[in-house]
């Protein structure tokens, strides 16, 4: 039997791969500039085991030029090379990564970081220029290689000068057309902000010629436009920073630079976790509500990196619901990447990411809230009603997780008190955890149905939001206490009441036939009661909905 190869149509892979697995045509500078990172580490690496190697962090740099005269834009490193053959290999062979290969054959334990091990990366860049130029000269080595494609027909290897070892590689960036722009990828600006996006924490620095407007020497309003190489990526990611190295300020900082709000955080996350999974995250509770927060147009998510490249914006799937609020970015070397490094194939190690962060949020509120009840109420002020959501939602499968954060205003304290506050001040013969709905704390007070609760000296919390009570329904109970609306047919004070008012409404029954009547459609029954104080007559509703969810019920779009 005989044994064949698949073969492939290498010029149509190629297109197909370029124009169909990555999202953003910007990525590509992400991925030239991984590979010189790659590059550089493998020297890094060697330099480890091999005495002869000498690795001094300052001689290591990726360089980026762009020449918009001539559509160039050029990314040199300092990196390891190429041989020959190994141009032949990993140049010109599809998915055939030299990264991979390499952190297999030296077993690289802390290797991790090595960010290549799909062998597409470098093909992006036809997804902006129509010819790419590589000029390589391999660590060890004399002569040094051009090579260069077109994309579709192959390429062309020769022998060329180069001086130092490392590798340039040049695009000759594609012409504008209607649907797409290329130009920008020659911008200055422009490439700045991609590389910082994607590639700010790449270890080593990645310069760039910078122009600059700066007053002329020896005069006060005259400028000159100035070059100057500026590195553009902040290389240490502040979240692989020791906690202890780190102010509130830095955190600040990282905050506001990263865009995360304009106002300044509540509380800080940083989080390092080295076991079944490994991540690094640095998370942030806002202060103030973002203004379009309750708003469909309201983005979940955190930033997601692996090994310190960006790979998602906004993952969404990190964050539950009701902690949409929380910002961040989170860096895991365990991810599952699909070839396009942008969505993850397998999401076990997310699922296990985002489970383990939902905890921290949660502990850390609870700290917060224990050790600065003034910061908690502000947290709470801006997001409160999102954790009630939470408590509500997936048939009130989180709250356990929740109802310890939640706060309520209570008629005793005159402020927001938690759940645990209010069952620890219950007297013994109070049966029920009290609360009345309404519209504001005013009206609430003047319920007639609060008066005989208050006057028992129980305390009753004030549920002004419609959520509230939909929420409040779904935690059932609290530390064995059930919740009870103090417009609730039986209130679970007056035993005695039965026999009186039996009494009084036959002693009274052409009055109460009458009220009946009249109000037939309107109530399902008219009754003496005596929890009446001050008030001749109240609401109660009898059953499951009260008449403030019936309310909310009823405005609800269909
Ligand atoms: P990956 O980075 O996933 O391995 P790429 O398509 O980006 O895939 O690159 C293919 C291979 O080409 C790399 O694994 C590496 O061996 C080699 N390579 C690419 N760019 C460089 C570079 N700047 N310096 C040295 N080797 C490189
Ligand atoms: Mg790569």
């Amino acid at each position: 039997m005989e044994k064949k190869q698949f073969q492939a149509e290498s010029k149509r892979l190629l297109e197909m791969m370029v124009n169909s697995i990555y999202s953003h045509k910007e990525i590509f500078l992400r991925e030239l500039i991984s590979n010189a990172s790659d590059a550089i580490d493998k020297i890094y690496y060697k330099a480890l085991t091999d005495d002869t190697l000498t690795f001094n962090k300052d001689d290591y740099y990726i360089k980026v030029d762009a020449d918009k005269e001539n559509r160039t834009l050029k990314i040199t490193d300092t990196g390891i090379g190429m041989t020959k053959e190994e141009l032949e290999n990993n140049l010109g062979i599809i998915a055939k990564s030299g990264s991979l290969a390499f952190k297999n054959e030296n077993e690289m334990k802390d290797g991790q970081d090595i960010i290549g091990q799909f062998g597409v990366g470098f093909y992006s860049a036809f997804m902006a220029a129509d010819t790419v130029t590589v000029f390589t000269k391999a660590l060890g080595s004399d002569e040094a290689y051009k090579w260069e494609s077109q994309g579709t027909d192959g390429y062309t290897i020769e022998p060329h000068e180069k001086a130092d070892v490392g590798t340039e590689v040049i695009l000759n960036i594609k012409e504008n057309n209607e649907d797409e722009n290329y130009d920008e990828f020659l911008e200055e600006h422009h490439l700045k902000t991609i590389i910082k996006k994607y590639s700010d924490f790449i270890r080593y620095p990645i310069k760039m010629d910078v122009t600059e407007s700066k007053p002329k020497e020896g005069s006060e309003d005259e400028f000159e436009q100035v070059q100057e190489e500026q590195t553009i990526n902040s290389m240490v990611p502040i979240w692989r920073k020791n906690k202890n190295e780190l102010t509130d300020e830095d955190y600040e900082n990282f905050y506001t630079e990263k865009h995360y709000g304009f106002d300044k955080p509540l509380k800080h996350i940083h989080i390092s976790v080295d076991g079944a999974v490994r991540y690094n995250a640095i998370l942030f509770i806002p202060e103030k509500m973002p203004y379009d927060y309750y708003t469909k147009e309201y983005e979940k998510g955190l930033e997601l990196y692996s090994n310190g490249v960006l790979i998602m914006e906004k993952c969404g799937d990190l964050l539950p619901d009701y902690f949409s609020f929380v910002k961040g970015m989170v860096d895991s070397e365990d991810l599952s990447l699909n070839i396009s490094r942008e969505i993850l194939q397998h999401d076990r190690q997310l699922k296990l990411i985002a489970k383990n962060i939902k905890k921290k949020i949660a502990s850390q509120l609870q700290s917060l809230l224990k050790d600065d009840r003034e910061k908690y109420e502000a947290f709470y002020e801006s997001f409160g009603r999102q954790l009630k959501y939470g408590v509500y939602s997936d048939f009130g499968s989180h709250k356990e997780e929740l109802q310890d954060l939640l706060m309520f205003y209570s008629s005793k304290e005159k402020k927001l008190v938690t759940l645990a506050d209010y069952v620890s001040r219950m007297p013994e013969d109070q049966k029920y955890i009290y609360y009345a709905a309404g519209e504001t704390h005013d009206r609430i007070e003047k319920l007639p149905q609060t008066e005989i609760v208050s006057e028992k000296g129980y305390e009753i919390l004030y549920f002004t939001e419609d959520i509230d009570e939909f929420a409040i329904k779904m935690v059932m109970n609290y530390k064995e206490k059930e919740f009870k609306s103090v417009s609730s047919g039986d209130l679970g004070i007056d035993e005695e009441e039965n026999e009186d008012q039996t009494s009084e409404e036959t002693d009274n029954k052409e009055l109460f036939d009458y009220m009946k009547n009249v109000l037939s459609d309107k109530v399902k029954d008219v009754r003496v009661s005596k929890r009446l104080k001050s008030h001749p007559v109240c609401l109660s509703a009898d059953g499951e909905v009260s008449i403030e969810m019936e309310k909310v019920l009823n405005s609800m779009p269909d």
